[in-house]
């Protein structure tokens, strides 16, 4: 039998982080049969940097603008994103639009003029997903009901809700709006009892698998505030990573972790249909 092989739908391979060996990382993913890692741009100044890394990566990426980086954006980095867009349409390492959204968490980005400017994003974001035809990834933190909402009165045609930790009722709007849900190193612990509940009553089909790497790592990697004080470093996430935290989603759901491979990769493909010249 092959070992199973598997897509990283959610990994930040052009971070700070991996400055230092970004050729090691991508090997240990490929020895790990991780064949491929979707690397979403997060502000106008990375487009270039996860486009040619996914290409010399022989990876995907996706274009857009992090809610997390709105407070500094401008229209004219709406207008790149466009123009991007519209430079590399035929570039068959683009598959999505993202990673966009609206976070509700980050004090900052709350107050009534920080989320106004997130939701002008988001809604112009949509805009330009319906323009370009292409699917989006979604950025949902305490916002999936906005998230929601605005999908309707800008439908898009699907992609991935990313780091999915919302209640069932949430995650079957998006399943009916064309989302794929991803699930990662969060669900490692122990005490995440309503998301491993959420990854198991979920439908196999709605499932897609990812990292977000270097964040959200799983709980072997993870140091407590504890820990960290005592001069331990927070664990790096990584793609490597990723058929690891499957075997804990395939045992959560009493399934082979080739099965939930084959049926993530599917899903993913589904999600970003540009994917499948790839993975
Ligand atoms: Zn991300």
């Amino acid at each position: 039998m092959t070992s199973p092989t598997f897509i990283d739908t959610h990994a930040h391979l052009d971070a700070a982080e991996f400055a230092n060996d970004q050729a090691a990382v991508h090997q240990r993913a490929r020895a790990a049969g991780v064949s491929c890692c979707v690397i979403p741009a997060v502000e106008a100044a990375n487009f270039d940097t996860v486009r040619s890394l996914a290409h010399v990566q022989h990876d995907v990426y996706a274009l857009g603008i992090h809610p997390l980086y709105t407070p500094e954006a401008t229209q004219a980095d709406l207008d790149q994103l466009d123009a991007a867009l519209h430079t590399h349409r035929d570039d068959f390492r683009l598959v999505a639009l993202g990673e966009i959204g609206l976070d509700g968490f980050v004090p900052e980005l709350n107050t009534p003029k920080a989320w106004a400017k997130q939701q002008q994003f988001y809604t112009a974001q949509l805009q330009l997903a319906q323009q370009h035809r292409l699917p989006v990834i979604l950025h949902v933190r305490r916002s999936a009901d906005v998230l929601l909402k605005a999908l309707r009165d800008t439908p898009v045609m699907g992609g991935i809700a990313h780091a999915f930790n919302g209640s069932l009722q949430q995650a079957q709007q998006f399943i009916a709006l064309g989302f794929k849900l991803g699930f990662g190193g969060a669900l490692t612990f122990d005490r995440a009892l309503q998301l491993r509940r959420l990854a198991v009553e979920l439908p196999l089909s709605a499932l897609v698998l990812e990292t977000d790497a270097p964040d959200i790592p799983p709980h072997w990697l993870y140091r407590t505030a504890e820990q960290r004080a005592a001069g331990q470093p927070q664990g790096r996430n990584e793609p490597a990573e990723l058929p690891r935290i499957a075997q804990v989603l395939a045992q959560l759901r009493g399934i082979s972790v080739h099965e939930l491979a084959d049926a993530t990769r599917a899903n993913a493909r589904a999600a970003l249909p540009r994917l499948k010249d790839h993975a």
